[in-house]
């Protein structure tokens, strides 16, 4: 049997995994995100396991990241605010400890990815992947291939239109204030109304608000990818009633444009929850190394 190995990289946690060609977990285990070089150390020291042989690896990681091959700086988390991973190469050292090829792309394209191979009965060739959590990122299969471009998507950094109630809150982003991710991610809910997202009363102001700024990003990417699927993970999106909200919304910003009964009839099977759940970083990166093939 073939075995990949998977690590989810983040800036508060690392997830690592041991699975089969068909997305079956052998053994995981979550740790802090310590110094670069002890906590990449920790996830070879799980990956070296002489019960599984691993044909590759596949990482999706904070970012941002360079992923374009030719660049001197590939394989490299560049200008990310945690200082100490500035310029820290993570396809190398996998590489270099377990001699087999390292497939490294962004978390949210990781988990877009493993949504699209093993989120459904079909698999899917376009996808929308889109996290709404401490701050908002998004990845996106286009016509069966993970979506780079120039540097890589910035889907939390798109503008939306205000919610007619909240014309104050100038959003927390520290490059553009009132972008999607200054106006709905968990820290600017947090910033906006003095608590944090999941002590907020089901019947506050709040999440309506919430549910307008996300479904105006929806409807915005809709219209510029037509993927076959969104699916929305992060912690905010475990707040009981946002996501039907987020979908009739959806529905009313678009106003019948797309014509599609993928959208207009389906809507609960448009927009969803991942179905690979909280596991879907760790299965998108190794759904990653699985299928290396096709990048
Ligand atoms: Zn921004």
């Amino acid at each position: 049997m073939d075995f990949f190995g998977g690590v989810e990289a983040g800036g508060t946690k690392f997830v690592c995994a041991i699975g089969t060609g068909d997305g079956k977990i052998m053994k995981k285990t979550t740790f802090p995100t310590g110094l670069p070089a002890e906590t990449i150390g920790k996830a070879i020291d799980f990956l070296k396991d002489e019960r599984f042989p691993l044909t590759a690896v596949g990482i999706g990681s904070f970012g941002p990241l360079d992923l374009h091959r030719n660049s001197p700086t590939y394989g490299m988390i560049t200008k990310t605010p945690k200082k100490h991973w500035q310029f820290v190469d993570l396809i190398k050292p996998f590489g270099q400890a377990l001699g087999i090829p390292v497939v490294l792309d962004t978390d949210v394209n990781a988990a877009a990815f493993g949504e699209a191979v093993w989120g459904g009965a079909d698999k899917l060739e376009s996808l929308i992947y889109l996290t709404v959590g401490t701050g908002i990122g998004g990845g996106a299969v286009v016509n069966g291939r993970l979506l780079h471009g120039l540097v890589h998507p910035e889907m939390g950094h798109i503008r939306i239109p205000r919610h007619p109630e909240d014309k104050d809150f100038a959003g927390i982003c520290p490059f553009h204030g009132d972008c999607l991710e200054g106006m709905a991610s968990g820290a600017s809910m947090a910033a906006r109304w003095g608590v944090s997202a999941e002590t907020i009363p089901a019947n506050h102001l709040a999440w309506d608000i919430e549910a307008h700024y996300i479904a105006a990003g929806i409807a915005d990417l809709i219209c510029v990818l037509s993927p076959e699927r969104v699916v929305l993970g992060g912690g905010v999106m475990k707040h009981p009633g946002l996501l039907d909200q987020i979908r009739k919304r959806t529905l009313n910003f678009l106003n019948g444009y797309i014509y599609s009964e993928t959208i207009t009839e389906r809507i609960e099977t448009f927009i969803v929850q991942p179905a690979l759940g909280d596991q879907v970083g760790v299965l998108g990166s190794i759904a990653l190394a699985v299928k290396q093939i096709d990048f």
